[in-house]
């Protein structure tokens, strides 16, 4: 193949997720050829750290053996076989796993292929809940402003990011959302924010008493928003406030999940159990399409009383529990025993902090954050009166460009750079990674300002 041709092949054909397309076609795009551990090679031969695991979802680094041996196994046996009518061994496997490790009282899994389809499954899951208990009124479903749960019709409806949900705001149903502001936006200390947050959540339920289906949340940190890390107890306080107002509590752990907080699932950082819960990017640790939606038992009967009313969940994928992915799965959550990977987080964690903790004194930084191997910087134009840089200057981007050159693949949230590497990185790599960071915002981003 003469070279360049895959680069050609991909402006003629290809069109990218979450990619303004006109100024896609103007770059030559990089073309990943393979990975290795935490590293990305192109098909010119040049190495990268992958600094956002792949889209948050790579757990202990590419190509690795015992996870690839799985899937090789699982592939000698049968790649693929339906749950609609038959039961598969690798699914059965996962699921009675997935019951072991998640919060106490989620007792059954309902499989699908993404984050988008646990949240979709979650909320008809939730609404059906009550039309099957002869509820008929509950049928509001409460979210966070600038909460982000995926991009189908029924996940957008319940996400607050205004520029990807704004456009199709005929086709949603009506959710209502709360306001909890951005800690470092907030004018008072993290318990009155916390407080704050918290009644804004009671108003809509008291003003919408007896009619609430669900309140959906992603627990400790809205990652979309730019990793806005909420006010501890906050996850605590919604719980409190469900069962307050008789509603059920979806959380949505799709990007928190599987280590990415420091803890297996975020929700237990607050000894918090939800009602149904959402898990996917880390589930296969970055290697196969496969989400899951947890419920409780006391949700599963509600489908349980046919056939006088069909009860009956009508919602399934072609591909819902695919065998490959639930061994990947499988293989996972093996490694995170055998590597001890939560064990080992600490060193990297700290690390991290004391790289943010420098970063946060340049110009040009408003705020950095983190929820455990989960950071982000915040770029700001006016660090006194925390005002931000016009959108159309793309900082985030323009800066995420220029680390490329550096060997590390970054993609920011706006003007968030978001650094989450998978959470098998070395330290050495690691402190690569921060070091070719913390260079670039302190050196490159202020001349990248005075000249654009
Ligand atoms: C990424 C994400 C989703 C959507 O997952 P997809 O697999 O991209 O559909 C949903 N919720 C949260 C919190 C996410 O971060």
């Amino acid at each position: 193949m003469p070279s360049g041709e895959l680069e050609n092949w991909d402006k003629r054909f290809l069109w990218h997720p979450f990619t303004p397309m006109c100024s896609w076609l103007e770059n030559e795009p990089l073309v990943i050829e393979k990975g290795e551990g935490v590293y990305l090679y192109d098909t010119k031969g040049y190495r990268y750290i992958d600094g956002v695991s792949s889209l948050w979802c790579n757990i202990h680094g590419h190509n690795h053996p015992h996870i690839n041996a799985a899937i090789s196994r699982q592939l000698e046996k049968i790649a693929h076989s339906t749950l609609l009518g038959l039961a598969s061994e690798s699914s059965i496997r996962l699921a009675k796993k997935l019951v072991d490790i998640t919060p106490q009282g989620l007792t059954r899994v309902f499989y699908s292929d993404s984050g988008s389809t646990s949240v979709e499954i979650a909320i008809k899951m939730a609404y059906q809940y009550w039309r099957n208990l002869g509820q008929d009124k509950k049928k509001l479903f409460i979210a966070l402003k600038q909460s982000y749960h995926g991009d189908t019709i029924g996940s957008i409806s319940v996400g607050g990011i205004s520029i990807f949900h704004r456009i199709f705001g005929s086709l949603t149903f009506h959710a209502e959302f709360a306001d909890c502001p951005h800690p470092y936006r907030f004018n008072g200390t993290p318990e009155q924010c916390r407080k704050h947050c918290l009644e804004q959540m009671e108003t809509i339920l008291e003003k919408n008493k007896g009619q609430i289906a669900a309140i959906v949340v992603e627990p400790l940190v809205q990652g979309a928003a730019g990793l806005i890390v909420h006010p501890k107890g906050f996850l605590t306080g919604v719980r409190q406030l469900a069962d307050k107002y008789g509603t059920l509590m979806i959380v949505d752990e799709v990007a928190t999940g599987f280590g990415r907080t420091g803890t297996m699932f975020a929700c237990e950082q607050e000894g918090v159990s939800p009602d149904i819960f959402c898990i996917a990017k880390g589930l296969t640790a970055g290697y196969l399409p496969l989400a899951a939606t947890l419920t409780t038992e006391k949700v599963f009967e509600a489908f349980l009383r046919e056939p006088s009313i069909d009860t009956t969940f009508y919602h399934g994928h072609t591909y819902t529990g695919n065998a490959l992915g639930c061994a990947a799965a499988l293989a996972n959550l093996e490694v995170f025993e055998k590597e001890k990977t939560l064990e080992s987080l600490t060193d990297n964690i700290s690390l991290i902090d004391k790289y943010l903790q420098k970063i946060s004194d340049y110009d040009f930084v408003g705020d950095t954050r983190q929820c455990g191997m989960m950071a982000g910087i915040e770029l700001i134009e006016d660090k006194k009166n925390k005002k931000n840089f016009e959108t159309t200057q793309q900082i985030g981007a323009k800066v995420c460009q220029l680390l490329r050159t550096k060997g590390v693949i970054l993609r920011p949230l706006g003007d968030v750079i978001v650094i989450m590497p998978p959470l098998s990185i070395k330290k050495e790599q690691l402190e690569e990674l921060l070091m070719v960071v913390d260079e670039g915002i302190k050196n490159d981003l202020p001349k990248m300002v005075r000249n654009p």
